[in-house]
């Protein structure tokens, strides 16, 4: 049976099956993601060409997973407990190629004072020189990317950013459309053991203040945005 009947007929047994299916692989969508679409009798889902070798059983769950959202329905399923213990896990499958040394130091600063040296190192990457975005991590692919702003600078503000984003990769639910946008208060607990966590906060935004005045003098102002406090909490 197609996959995506065969989603649906298992989540609602007692639902009549009266659509079209087209499912496609692409290179379109990053690592991992997926999106799904309803228009008139056609169910369509597109996948990242990662999935096409992963375990039909995990891609229902995710396929059920994406039709509780189009049919506005709350439910669950093997097959769904079984997508989520997976993608709890998918930065294990992710390659791991590109550990900037700098940043590879702070990561290795911070995996021995506050994770025992358990912490598995993710891909480290420099951004671009934001100051909306100081950094993010993305589990699709395993990947910490930092602003450039923190080049050359002091070793506590890299780190304080930095220990933030590796408490996603270590807590790792509570993302939002692949991006983690969830900040628990157990995460904010973890986030505050870092020493001098305000004093080091203020100091970043200082920071910011003077690369951005630096970028006014140099004709090419970011756009405006909100106060360090709420960038750290979208981040
Ligand atoms: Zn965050």
């Amino acid at each position: 049976m197609p996959l995506i009947r065969e989603s649906f007929q298992r989540l609602f047994p007692n639902k009549e099956w009266n659509y079209q299916e087209d499912m496609e692989y692409n290179r379109r969508l990053s690592n991992f993601n997926a999106n799904i679409s309803l228009r008139r009798d056609k169910i369509k889902v597109n996948l990242n060409l990662e999935w096409k070798d992963i375990d039909d059983e995990i891609k229902i769950g995710l396929i059920q997973h994406l039709l509780l959202k189009i049919f506005k329905k709350k439910g669950n399923t093997q097959n769904i407990d079984l997508y989520n213990n997976f993608v709890k896990n998918i930065d294990i499958l992710a390659v791991k190629d590109k550990f900037d040394p700098i940043l590879e130091q702070s990561y290795n600063r911070l995996n021995s004072q506050f994770f025992d040296n358990t912490l598995e190192k993710p891909n480290l990457v420099w951004g671009r020189d934001s100051c909306r975005k100081l950094a993010s991590y993305n589990f699709h692919n395993d990947t910490i990317t930092m602003s450039t702003i923190f080049k050359g600078g002091k070793d506590d503000m890299l780190d304080q950013v930095m220990y933030h984003e590796l408490l996603h990769k270590f807590f790792k639910f509570g993302h939002k459309n692949g991006r983690n946008s969830f900040h628990s208060p157990e995460f904010k607990r973890a986030e505050r053991k870092f020493p001098r966590f305000h004093e080091i906060e203020r100091e970043i935004g200082q920071l910011i203040r003077t690369k951005k005045r630096m970028k006014t003098i140099h004709g090419r102002k970011e756009r405006k945005n909100g106060s360090l406090w709420s960038f750290m909490k979208k981040f």
